[in-house]
């Protein structure tokens, strides 16, 4: 995969140097290139920004930059210059959809990505309005929380998609059992010694039962999940879940929703079990 960052600050991204994607990229597994924004200015001070039209508070980053950076970066292409596939360009910004594994695994699918990483109060929209003209984007939030600028953004979507990239995570099984992989969160890991400050394991974890720590890996993963994401439950597919599991989802007060479409489940603190 090949991604293009654009930013003011291309310093953030030598964290990209560094553990799995660092190794991914030595491997050439994945291609980052970070260009600087200045470079396409044409004044002395390599100005990015300007007051807002309509006024308020902060500045805005201007327009004629991001053009020309963004066809710099169209014409360069994932395999050098020459006519080729457009990009998806990602735009990190609080007024965007939501970041979710699901996001991750779509963009992990593409074979080239472009991030554009704004700051003060942002870019100017029609930036974002002309690159859809070209290629498809996605404004993407982290969250619901403003950062001071897209860079801490475009390095968690980088590293979220990249460790899904085929090749990139040695152990391929590691992504299949993580939280939000199946709408849950995963159970909690432990490993030696047996007991750490009194504090035991799991006897389940060490009875090398493979069948009972499984179950218990699973309920602990119901468990965790309704008590800090009950929304995920809400949005659980009954038809995903065993016996054993609606068992567990019962006494936690969690009951599939009569006739809902789509499917899921429903609190009903008359159900919890003692
Ligand atoms: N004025 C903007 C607003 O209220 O929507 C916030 C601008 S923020 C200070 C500057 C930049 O940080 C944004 O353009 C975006 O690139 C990035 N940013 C801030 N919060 C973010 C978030 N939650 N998710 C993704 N990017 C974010």
């Amino acid at each position: 995969m090949r991604v293009d960052v654009v930013t003011i600050f291309p310093a953030y991204f030598d964290a990209l140097d560094v553990s799995l994607l660092g190794k991914a990229r030595e491997r050439g597994l994945l291609v980052v290139v970070v260009h600087d924004l200045r470079d396409f200015t044409h004044d002395r001070h390599r100005t990015v920004d300007d007051t807002p039209y309509g006024g308020g508070a902060g500045m805005v980053m201007r327009p004629e930059p991001w053009g020309e950076a963004l066809d710099h970066v169209l014409a360069t292409g994932p395999d050098g210059p020459g006519p080729v596939e457009s990009p998806r360009l990602v735009v990190p910004s609080p007024a965007g959809r939501p970041f979710t594994q699901a996001l991750a695994e779509e963009l992990a699918a593409e074979p080239w990505l472009v991030l554009a990483c704004g700051r003060y109060e942002g870019i100017d929209q029609r930036v974002v309005d002309e690159a859809r003209d070209r290629m498809r984007v996605d404004e993407v939030s982290l969250g619901d929380y403003v950062l001071n600028g897209g860079e801490v953004a475009a390095l968690a979507i980088v590293e979220a998609v990249g460790r899904l990239v085929p090749g990139v995570v040695g152990n391929s099984g590691s992504l299949a059992d993580e939280s939000h992989v199946a709408g849950l969160l995963e159970a909690p890991s432990f490993t030696k010694p047996p007991v750490w400050r009194e504090w035991p394991v799991p006897d389940v974890l060490v009875s090398g039962n493979h069948g009972a720590i499984a179950r218990w890996r699973r309920d602990a993963s119901l468990r965790r999940t309704a008590r800090v994401r009950p929304d995920l439950v809400e949005r659980l597919d009954p038809a995903a879940c065993d016996a054993a599991d609606l068992v567990q989802l019962a006494a936690l007060g969690w009951l599939p929703t009569p006739g809902a479409h789509p499917a899921g489940f429903t609190y009903d603190p008359t159900a919890v079990a003692d």
